[in-house]
């Protein structure tokens, strides 16, 4: 059998630069590797509106518009739902029904000390009104990887220990009930983390920090010129900081001409540039990026129609896996009361 892929995103806003270089590159390159002729891997792509609800219960509006934008974003980059399937999570209920499984099979305690989740919790200053779904969605993303018995999860460097506790999870229930499932491995991308246009050290798309791959050359321009540089540096003579520079960071991901950018950082340190020039620098590479995904996207939107053809046939063949993973898990559990 070929080796399952599993990857998503929250339907929270439209995807950027993180996501491209995080994991939509790598999703790209997995969709079309071969071996021996013939597709290496079988990929599953989820949009993850239950995940997005978790935080987002009071808008569900907002969810349901993101779930074509990601869409959208995904088609632009060139995922191609031929090779890939791509699959909305709440219309595969047989994962609600295993994160109910896994609730057992894991402490409060541990779930607590996921340092992502941690980290989420103090950023969305929930305080004592925390979600309990919120809380639990590490558990939920496991049985989303395993639904599907994935062995590969390309994800960005936050999502780490939630594959470390999506293994323990598999490891406890193959030692209690049986060898179901196979141990998942992540596989991070080019670029661990990407930081924000405004200097933090993540960029998100709840956190407002974000270059969208369908901003517009005019938008573009405008987060690049305001971007957070060195904030010591208040005149042009003043030698500057190039280390965790986001704008420097960016020029080294996105920037094609390695030799401008060396001289860039150069003068930069020895106080002989305008962030100016770096900044204007930076849009030319960026937008050289961007263009053709935009064009891509135009292409797609509003043909609505298709859209939703490609999710309701990727759906339908994930929820075919689903089923089948259900099937062994309920043997195995021995609640298979009917067969
Ligand atoms: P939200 O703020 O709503 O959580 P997000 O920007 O973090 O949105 P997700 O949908 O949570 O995006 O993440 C989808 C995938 O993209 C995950 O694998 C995540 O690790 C990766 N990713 C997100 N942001 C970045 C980033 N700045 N750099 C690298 N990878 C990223
Ligand atoms: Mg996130």
């Amino acid at each position: 059998m070929k080796k399952r892929i599993l990857t998503g995103d929250r339907p929270t806003g439209k995807m950027h630069l993180g996501h491209f270089v995080g994991s939509l590159k790598n999703r790209v390159k997995l969709q079309d590797s071969l071996e021996a002729g013939l597709p290496k891997y079988d990929q599953f792509v989820m949009i993850a509106d239950v995940q997005a609800l978790t935080d987002n219960f009071d808008n569900p509006q907002k969810v349901r518009d993101n779930v074509k934008e990601v869409l959208l974003d995904y088609l632009a980059v060139g995922i191609d739902p031929a090779k890939t399937t791509i699959l909305v999570q709440s219309m595969i209920p047989e994962i609600a029904e295993l994160t109910v499984f896994y609730l057992d099979l894991v402490t409060l305690e541990r779930v607590l000390r996921n340092p992502t989740v941690k980290e989420e919790i103090k950023q969305k200053g929930y305080g004592q009104s925390l979600p309990a779904g919120f809380a639990m969605y590490p558990i939920s993303q496991a049985a989303d990887i395993t639904v599907f018995n994935a062995s590969l999860v390309p994800v960005g460097e936050d999502q780490l220990p939630m594959i470390e506790q999506t293994r323990e999870i598999v490891r406890k229930f193959n030692s209690l009930y049986g060898e179901v499932f196979v141990e998942p491995e992540a596989l991070v991308g080019e670029v661990k983390r990407l930081p924000g246009i405004d200097g933090n050290s993540k960029m998100g798309k709840s956190l407002g920090n974000a270059i969208y791959l369908s901003d517009t050359e005019e938008e573009l321009r405008k987060k690049v010129m305001g971007m957070y540089t060195d904030p010591k540096r208040i005149h042009v003579t003043d030698p500057g900081k190039v280390e965790g520079n986001p704008v420097f960071i960016y020029h080294d991901v996105f920037n094609p001409d390695k030799t401008e950018v060396a001289d860039l950082k150069r003068r930069y340190i020895e106080g002989n540039v305008g962030d100016i020039e770096v900044k204007e620098k930076l849009f030319v590479a960026l937008n050289e990026l961007l263009k053709p995904i935009r064009e891509k996207r135009n292409e797609f939107e509003g043909k609505d129609e298709i859209l939703n053809q490609i999710l309701k046939e990727g759906t339908a063949r994930a929820r075919e896996v689903a089923k089948e993973t259900m099937t062994k898990v309920r043997n195995a559990m021995k609640i298979d009361y009917f067969k």
